[in-house]
């Protein structure tokens, strides 16, 4: 017996691994998600670390100040109960002064200085000795500080502040009503921003720490991933793989066998026409004899439409491009298949452009459309409506099958393009593998859909140029082959 090829699309099935855009998208949502967590995190310690530094300031200006207080508080007690009025004669004899800073100054690292000065600005006593004596500069100090008080300036004073950078916070010394002099007190600003540089290192550290700890995560997950969908995708492609051979042996097996049983019909045929003639050559017409017979060659016809439907589903791929208007082609469907819907009272909607120049194979369009007209024919029962439109869109051809039928459950939906799966009685369940082999053929796509209020709408996708799709062989059916083989 004679086997015809298999289906072309069993050995070049291109299997496209479906998973890994689905994949990719996820893996990349995550990890922008965690980026935009880590960067408001992030942006969130810097701002507190900000507020931590002035809080710390605040803290350290204040417990300076208190401290000035309450030398301040003292002097001025001395002042009160000393026989000396003026400020630098009870300076001089307040040795608890000098005996106090030697004690704290060095003590407290914040502290950088400690100095009394009098209303003139001459330094009269600093808790550095050589300090005393210099007059102050009228410049003295560079810029008043924000957020911690009227009563602290930024100073570089080379006799106050011994050259280094210092927050002075002065206090005045009262003698009753009157102001005489004041007492001040610095703040170091080098240990305090070295003690915040190192706080910040510390939760920097913390934070690299987290940030490479998370990253490995990310990576370790993006890894992984792409091991299971390589794994995942392999099993799909062996599935499928799996599918497509079961189906092109299937398509072998019924093109051989439908090869195999044309033969003995046609000879059947023959030989019924051999009757009817030696019948009527002998003058022996009997009516009920020759319906018999014209109802045989009926059914055998039915017969042979499906063995051919089985043959153009088992047959090597024969395409032929050509450069028509389409336009014209399904007005002619239109037409072809117009006496049909009208003899089950159908009405039929064609609507289509003027002219719509496309290359294509002509035979296989008309095949895709032939059959989705047959099945909405087929669903519709009387008195519904088909429509068809055909436009240009772009680089496509849209073709567009409505129908006012029964619709499309899901099972049916999930199995239709499958070979031999039919719902009806006398069906091939063929139509729709022919349709989706040549759509998907040339580059395109069929997609089904329920049509509104009721029925199912039909839209195939062609490249508007299929003649990227290669040529090869070039015979081609005639239109009537193509009538027949969707009207049995
Ligand atoms: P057949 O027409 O020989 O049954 P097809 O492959 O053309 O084979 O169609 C497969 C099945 O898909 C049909 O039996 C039918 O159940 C369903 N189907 C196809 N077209 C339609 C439609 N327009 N409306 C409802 N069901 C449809
Ligand atoms: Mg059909």
């Amino acid at each position: 017996m004679s086997v015809p090829p298999s289906p072309t699309n069993a050995g070049s099935a291109s299997l496209s691994p479906r998973l890994y855009p689905w994949v990719i998208g996820t893996y990349a949502s995550f990890v922008l998600a965690i980026m935009a967590v880590l960067v408001i995190a992030g942006w969130g310690v810097y701002v507190d670390l900000e507020e931590t530094r002035k809080g710390l300031l605040q803290a350290e200006i204040h417990r300076l100040r208190s401290h000035a207080v309450r030398t301040v508080l003292r002097i001025q007690n001395s002042l009160a109960t000393s026989p000396m009025t003026n400020l630098e004669e009870t300076i001089d004899e307040a040795a608890w002064l000098r005996e106090h800073w030697q004690t704290f100054v060095p003590m407290d690292p914040s502290r950088l200085y400690a100095a009394v000065i009098d209303e003139n600005g001459t330094i009269l006593m600093h808790s550095r000795p050589e300090a005393e004596g210099f007059q102050l500069a009228p410049d003295w100090y560079s810029r008043t500080v924000d957020g911690v008080g009227d009563d602290v300036v930024e100073t570089t004073d080379p006799e106050l502040a011994g050259g280094a950078q210092a927050l002075d916070i002065s206090l005045p010394i009262m003698h009753g009503q009157r102001e005489i002099g004041s007492y001040h007190s610095g703040f170091n600003v080098k240990w305090f921003d070295e003690m915040v540089s190192h706080r910040r290192a510390a939760t920097r550290q913390r934070w690299t720490f987290a940030f490479l700890i998370i990253s490995l995560i990310i990576a370790l997950a993006g890894a992984s991933l792409y091991h299971v969908t390589r794994r995942l995708s392999a099993l799909q492609n062996a599935l499928a793989l799996g599918r497509v051979r079961r189906l092109a042996d299937l398509g072998q097996l019924a093109g051989g066998i439908a090869h195999e049983i044309r033969n003995p019909l046609n000879a059947i045929r023959i030989n019924l026409h051999v009757i009817e003639q030696l019948m009527h050559a002998q003058g022996n017409r009997d009516e009920r004899t020759e319906g018999i017979i014209r109802e045989t060659v009926h059914e055998m016809e039915r017969i042979d439409g499906l063995l051919r439907t089985l043959l153009e589903y088992a047959r090597p791929d024969r395409t032929r491009i050509e450069r028509i208007n389409l336009a014209d082609e399904v007005r002619i469907i239109g037409e072809l298949i117009r006496p049909i819907m009208e003899r089950e009272s159908v009405r039929l909607l064609i609507e289509t452009p003027e002219q719509a120049f496309v290359t294509i194979d002509r035979n296989r369009f008309r095949q895709v459309s032939l059959n989705l007209l047959k099945n909405a024919l087929e669903a519709v029962g009387n008195d519904g409506t088909v429509r068809a439109t055909l436009e240009l869109v772009g680089e496509e051809i849209v073709f567009t099958v409505y129908d006012t039928g029964c619709g499309l459950d899901s099972t049916v939906a999930a199995r239709m393009y499958d070979p031999f799966f039919t719902t009806k009685e006398l069906g091939t369940g063929l139509g729709l593998t022919l349709v989706k082999r040549y759509v998907e053929d040339a580059g395109g796509e069929i997609t089904a859909a329920p049509n509104s209020p009721q029925g199912t709408v039909f839209t195939v996708r062609w490249p508007s140029n299929s003649a990227a799709v290669a040529t090869r062989g070039t015979d081609s059916e005639s239109l009537s082959d193509s009538i027949a083989l969707v009207s049995n």
